[in-house]
C-alpha cells in the first residue's frame, strides 16, 4: 500500500511520511523529535518503522528536529550536498568553515560513525528533545576546552548524523521501494528541491517553498495520483499585514512562496487536473486563511477533470491531516 501523512504544514514546521512498498520515509523534520513522534503515533504511523529521512531545503522549518530525530531512529539522511552543507552551518553558526574544512569534517564524521555504535532506541527523551538541550556552538567549544585532545566526540559535534546519503536535482535514485524524482525549487536556500515519490504504480508530488512554478516544476508535477502543492499567502493580507516591508519583498519574490492566486493559475492552466487528490500546504498562519486558499483552489479546479479527481484538502500546522492511501 502506499501511504501519505501529513504531520505539520507551515512556517512552524513541516514533515511528512511517504510510505510505498515495504519502505517508509520522512520528508522533512522540522518539529521536535518528540512532536513528531506524537504525531505519527496519533496519525497511525510508527516511527521505529522510519528507514529514512530526506530534506527538501535548510530552513529551520524543515531541519528543527532533524538531529535529534535520525540520531534516535540511527537512519540515514538524504541531502543534496549543498544543503546538508547549509544545514551544517546553520547549526554552528559562529564556525568559519571553508569548503575543504568541511570535507573533512565529514570525513571525520564518517570515520567515528565506523567507530561507533548507533542509538537505535525510537523513544525521543525529554531533554533531547528540548531544543533548549540541543548542544550550541558555546557549549561544544566548552567542552573542547575542557577535554583539548582529540576530534570531537558525537555529542559534542550538533552536526553529527548516523549515516548521510547525498542525491541530485534532476538525478532519480530509490530509497528501498521508492523511487525519487529530485527537482530544483526557486526558494532563498543553498539547493532547495521538491519530489515526485513512485511506488507500486502511484506518483505523488510534493512541491512547497517556491518562489514562482518553473517550467521544470510544470513538468514535474504531471500524471500525479496526489499532489502536495504550496499556498501560502493571499496578496492583500500579506501587502496589508504586520511583516516589515523587507519580508514581504522576501516572501513576494521569485524565491519566496506561491501566493494563493500564483497556486490557482497552474492549478488552472499548469497542470493536468489528473491527481485524485490535491493538497494546498504551507499556509502562512498570518498572511492566509485556509478559506481563501480553499476558494482560490476550488475555483482554479472547476471544470478540470472528472468527479473522482482533485479532492481538494488543506495541510495544517498544528495536528495530521488524515493518512490518504492508495
Ligand atoms: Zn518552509
Ligand atoms: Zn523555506
Amino acid at each position: 500500500m502506499v501511504r501519505f501523512t501529513v504531520l505539520a504544514s507551515g512556517s512552524k514546521g513541516n514533515s511528512t511520511v511517504v510510505s510505498g512498498g515495504g519502505t517508509r520515509i520522512l520528508v522533512d523534520a522540522g518539529l521536535s523529535c518528540r512532536e513528531l513522534f506524537r504525531r505519527m503515533k496519533v496519525a497511525g504511523e510508527d516511527p521505529a518503522t522510519l528507514d529514512a529521512i530526506i530534506i527538501t531545503h535548510e530552513h529551520e522549518d524543515h531541519v528543527n528536529g532533524l538531529a535529534v530525530t535520525a540520531r534516535k531512529l540511527g537512519v540515514p539522511v538524504y541531502f543534496t550536498q549543498a544543503t546538508h552543507r547549509a544545514w551544517m552551518r546553520w547549526l554552528t553558526p559562529r564556525r568559519q568553515m571553508t569548503y575543504a574544512q568541511w570535507l573533512e569534517q565529514c570525513r571525520k564524521q564518517a570515520a567515528e560513525r565506523e567507530a561507533e555504535p548507533l542509538n537505535t532506541s525510537p523513544e525521543c527523551d525529554a531533554s533531547e528533545n528540548d531544543p533548549e538541550e540541543i548542544e550550541t556552538e558555546t557549549q561544544s567549544q566548552e567542552i573542547k576546552a575542557a577535554t583539548p585532545t582529540g576530534p570531537p566526540s558525537i555529542k559534542e559535534d550538533p552536526t553529527w548524523l548516523p549515516s548521510v546519503e547525498y542525491f541530485q536535482a534532476g538525478q532519480p535514485f530509490s530509497i528501498g521501494d521508492i523511487g525519487i524524482d529530485p527537482f530544483t525549487t526557486p526558494h532563498d536556500a543553498a539547493d532547495p528541491v521538491g519530489f515526485v515519490f513512485r511506488s507500486e504504480g502511484i506518483r505523488l508530488g510534493f512541491a512547497t517553498d517556491l518562489g514562482y512554478v518553473t517550467p521544470n516544476v510544470k513538468a514535474q508535477l504531471q500524471a500525479l495520483d496526489l499532489l502536495l502543492i504550496e499556498s501560502n499567502h493571499d496578496l492583500e493580507m500579506l501587502r496589508d499585514g504586520p511583516y516589515p516591508w523587507s519580508v514581504k519583498q522576501r516572501v513576494l519574490s521569485r524565491v519566496g512562496h506561491l501566493s494563493n492566486d500564483a497556486t490557482a493559475e497552474f492549478l488552472s492552466t499548469g497542470y493536468d487536473g489528473q491527481a485524485a487528490y490535491v493538497i494546498l500546504a504551507h499556509l502562512s498562519e498570518n498572511n492566509n486563511l485556509p478559506e481563501l486558499a480553499r476558494v482560490a483552489a476550488e475555483r482554479a479546479l472547476i471544470g478540470r477533470a472528472s468527479l473522482l479527481a482533485n479532492r481538494l484538502l488543506l495541510a495544517e500546522q498544528h495536528e495530521p491531516l488524515v493518512p490518504i492511501a492508495f
